[in-house]
């Protein structure tokens, strides 16, 4: 798309082609806006804005979305290139420094850990806070942090390596909750509330021997408080019983009898080829009221802990005919002796599981378009912490050490959906595609959120959180076996006004991402 030529004033003019000829980053100093993205196709999903203008931003907010020239204290010149709202991603288990530097190289400006969450809250916040991130971020209280804690006594750390270090006790996973238990696990749910928590993570998937009541529970604490429950359904499985139908029937039930919203996170890996079912019976209960949203990532492998309960028991035949070869720990195949050894000794060692080969069949290929194009579900990565031989990658690390292991979605995951979903195969338009990552997960949010209204949206007023990338090489480049792969073509990313990606390239020392955080009376 050519930029509209527009002359606002000679003085101006003169002064803007003098900046211009100094390449893609202009200086005028003494500019009315902190920062102007000029000249890019501008993409607003909520106004349906698509077109050629500049973007003036102050203080971290959009002041001006305009036809004419800006002059700015910093120009980023964006001609040719497609300017949106940052990506917010709902669903991002890896939360330290590394993590999110190369989520910030796939557009995304705001990573929130929803699904597992955490506890204690403030102390996690704290912890981010001090260390300082490129990109916004943000927690849930973790429903089951406080089932640990409350059934092994086990004090939780703020930390995603609690969850791991769970992983050598199994009383918390199969066994119901008295009375008693329930109420302080309940209690404890609301203190991460209270700490100014997004939601209530329920990783219903990892204890499944929690009771009905417990989880009603947990949806009334819920609808009580005003925030959704974002839930990793209770079964992945496509035989019944137990199945991930019944587990979706689960989340209905729980949804119409508590009033509360539940989000059901990555219904692709969760629903497997059972998504036809699975999306009858979601259109149905949305379609009725009930207050269920989705989202999906565009890979056919999950990522979790060797010593997962869906590799238990009969779990080939509930995973549709999977085989230890099926899941990889660092890029190397499971052979049925390695995976029981593993899940022995090192049940909290991260691995990659294929529950879907879309790269060897079309009929799996489908099943995974439908879970990630299901009627206004969002994209959201579950983006893993990265590891260098099995130790978490932590603190002012870049780039990452050459070993450096995670799931390609950690790294690849909207770059990867512009690729392959709106450029190559042409499955959504551009505008669209650009919704699901952007406005939809903030929709998801502000109704508890009211930090989220501002975000998703490339209005007047909004956060200054904007990408700016070639529509025509931005692509992937992680993959299972050599995930340490930043993505390509975004030009810039960024956040609350400040440029965190410029001309491609990491701006190491830029930390303007911000908490996002509920307020509390
Ligand atoms: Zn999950």
């Amino acid at each position: 798309m050519r930029a509209a030529c527009i002359v606002i004033g000679g003085l101006l003019a003169a002064s803007l082609a003098r900046a211009q000829s100094s390449g893609s980053e202009r200086a005028a100093a003494g500019g009315a806006f902190d920062l102007v993205v000029a000249n890019g196709r501008v993409i607003d999903p909520e106004t349906g804005l698509d077109g050629v203008r500049s973007v003036g931003i102050r203080n971290g907010r959009i002041v001006t979305i305009s036809r004419a020239r800006l002059r700015g204290r910093t120009v980023l010149d964006a001609t040719g290139l497609v300017v949106a709202p940052g990506f917010i991603d709902l669903h991002a288990h890896g939360q330290d420094l590394p993590a999110a530097r190369m989520r910030a190289f796939d557009g995304v400006t705001t990573a929130l850990e929803l699904e597992a969450g955490t506890l204690p809250v403030s102390t996690a916040y704290d912890r981010v806070a001090r260390e300082g991130r490129p990109i916004n971020y943000g927690f849930s209280a973790s429903w089951l942090f406080a089932r640990i804690a409350e059934k092994e006594g086990m004090k939780p750390t703020g930390e995603l390596t609690f969850f791991q270090e769970a992983q050598r006790r199994k009383g918390w996973q199969h066994t119901l909750a008295s009375p008693d238990e329930i109420a302080r696990i309940i209690a404890r749910i609301e203190r991460g509330l209270q700490e100014g928590a997004l939601g209530i993570g329920v990783l219903a998937g990892y204890a499944p021997g929690y009771g009905r009541k417990e989880a009603f529970a947990v949806a009334q604490l819920a609808a009580r408080v005003g925030v959704p429950a974002f839930t990793h359904v209770r079964y992945t499985n496509v035989i019944e019983p137990q199945s991930s139908f019944e587990a979706i029937e689960e989340v209905v039930s729980l949804a119409a009898g508590s009033g509360a919203h539940i989000h059901i996170h990555h219904l692709n890996s969760t629903s497997m080829r059972d998504i036809p079912r699975i999306a009858e019976l979601l259109r149905g209960a949305k379609g009725r009221g009930l207050r269920i949203t989705t989202e999906a990532y565009p890979y056919g492998a999950g990522s979790t802990v060797v010593g997962a309960e869906i590799f238990r028991g009969n779990w080939r035949e509930r995973l549709g005919g999977a085989t230890a070869g099926d899941i990889e720990l660092a890029g190397v195949a499971f052979t049925d002796s390695t995976l029981a050894e593993a899940q022995a000794k090192t049940p909290g060692a991260w691995i990659v599981s294929h529950f879907l080969r879309p790269d060897r069949s079309a009929a799996d290929q489908n099943y995974l378009d439908e879970s990630v194009l299901f009627p206004g579900g969002a994209i959201a990565s579950d983006a893993m912490p990265w590891t260098s031989k099995g130790q978490p990658i932590t603190g002012d690390v870049w780039p990452l050490p050459e070993d450096a292991f995670a799931h390609p979605r950690s790294a690849g995951t909207y770059t990867r959906f512009l690729r392959d979903y709106v450029r190559e195969r042409r499955k959504v338009t551009l505008p669209e595609g650009l919704r699901r990552m952007t406005l939809i997960p903030a929709q998801i949010l502000e109704a508890s959120v009211p930090q989220m209204k501002r975000k998703g949206r490339v209005q007047v007023g909004a956060d200054a959180d904007l990408v700016a990338f070639d529509l025509a090489t931005v692509s992937d480049r992680a993959t299972y076996t050599q995930p340490n792969q930043t993505s390509v073509g975004m030009r810039y990313v960024i956040v609350n006004g400040t440029a965190v990606i410029r001309d491609g390239k990491l701006v190491r020392d830029a930390l303007p991402g911000r908490a996002i955080r509920r307020a509390v009376r």
